[in-house]
């Protein structure tokens, strides 16, 4: 299951279980969408593969057990780990090799 993660590694901003412009990698890496684009470059910091829009799960209760109030997303905020003075340097060799080929 996603923990839907509640902010973005690398600004910091919120980013609520509805919000539209969370990204996430395999590993549920979670990025806004402003830094995938401008900062990132469809590389994930931490395992170098790319992104996608993050599902939002559903408030409403329709089937028994399943939605946000039942499995609440992650209170725990996630910062970047890596030095961002390396960060450049990591993404460009990588950013030029397609996700799936990664
Ligand atoms: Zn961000
Ligand atoms: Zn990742």
């Amino acid at each position: 299951m996603l923990q839907l993660r509640p902010n973005c590694e690398y600004c910091d901003k919120d980013l609520p279980p509805n919000a539209e412009e969370a990204r996430i990698c395999t590993y549920e890496c979670t990025f806004c969408a402003d830094c995938v684009e401008r900062v990132l470059h469809d590389v994930c910091p931490n395992c170098g593969g790319g992104f996608e829009k993050r599902p939002i799960r559903p408030v409403a209760e329709r089937r028994p057990g399943v939605s946000l109030a039942k499995k609440p997303a992650s209170v725990n905020r996630v910062r970047l780990k890596w030095d961002r003075s390396t960060l450049g340097e990591f993404i460009a060799s990588v950013r030029g090799i397609p996700p799936a080929q990664r």
